[in-house]
């Protein structure tokens, strides 16, 4: 699964504390609703942004009273599943209480104009965001629709036509749970740092677009900036804080080279 943690999106910090919830019967699967651009599909860079958008609206909604982003996963659709609200934790997305403490509530980045056709990795990405939700966060079986049980278009037609199959994975495969990453090109043996900055570097620039791969607000630009340099040392500081430790000091070493591509994300 491609997690993308809250500190990598940038997640804002909710306005007070999630209620816990210890299981759920299973999870809802939405959809935004509103138009979605349908060049989205080829601009993964854009996603981060989106999640981060979607947050603020909703902990701007003071009709709703949302604490946070109200899912507790959002889908993009290159299968990158954006850490909502997240394990254990009540949504806000369901419609109304009882329904919140029912069921989990994965949004998958489609609409209702422009893009509005689930890409086959944005399958892939909700049904791992399912059994993450399952394996870790105590979700039952059940599969359903926002709009099963409240009235709403939600998730739209295509995906609510899967939803109703079942929710399989596209061509019946396994993707094989919590698989790692990419795997990492060989380390260049060159210290990335706030140093001698060297424009169009081709390795800063290497790294940089993948830490825009995994949701990270960077510039793709090969030079090694004061902001490469922040984003490096709130990566080492969050991949210390998965189980993946790293020495934070805003440099790219050998080992944080590797983490940029190999760090397991679940
Ligand atoms: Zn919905
Ligand atoms: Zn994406």
């Amino acid at each position: 699964m491609k997690l993308v943690t809250r500190a990598e999106w940038g997640a804002r910090p909710p306005k007070q504390s999630w209620t816990y919830v210890a299981s759920t019967q299973g999870v809802k699967v939405h959809y935004e609703g509103d138009p979605v651009p349908a060049d989205l599909v080829s601009h993964h860079e854009w996603c981060a942004g989106r999640v981060r958008d979607i947050q603020a609206a909703h902990m701007a909604d003071t009709s709703q009273g949302w604490i946070d982003i109200a899912y507790n996963c959002v889908v993009c659709p290159h299968a990158y599943v954006f850490e909502g609200r997240g394990l254990h934790h009540e949504t806000g997305a369901n419609g109304n209480q009882p329904l919140n403490v029912a069921h989990y509530a994965v949004c998958g980045m489609v609409g209702n104009s422009g893009l509005t056709q689930p890409t086959n990795d944005m399958l892939n990405g909700i049904r791992d965001a399912i059994e993450w939700l399952q394996q870790q966060g105590g979700a039952g079986p059940e599969i359903k629709g926002h709009r099963d049980g409240y009235p709403t278009d939600c998730p739209g037609d295509p995906l609510y036509a899967w939803v109703q199959r079942g929710a399989p994975r596209p061509g019946g495969g396994s993707r094989g749970g919590s698989a790692g990453g990419s795997a990492a090109p060989p380390w260049p043996g060159e210290y990335l740092r706030l140093q001698d900055p060297l424009l169009n570097d081709a390795n800063v620039r290497d790294w940089q677009q993948r830490m825009a791969d995994r949701g990270w607000p960077i510039t793709v630009d090969g030079w090694y900036g004061s902001e490469s340099r922040s984003i490096c040392e709130q990566f080492q500081q969050d991949s210390t804080a998965h189980g993946w430790p790293l020495t934070v000091d805003g440099i790219v070493g050998e080992q944080t080279w590797n983490a940029t591509w190999q760090r397991p994300v679940s």
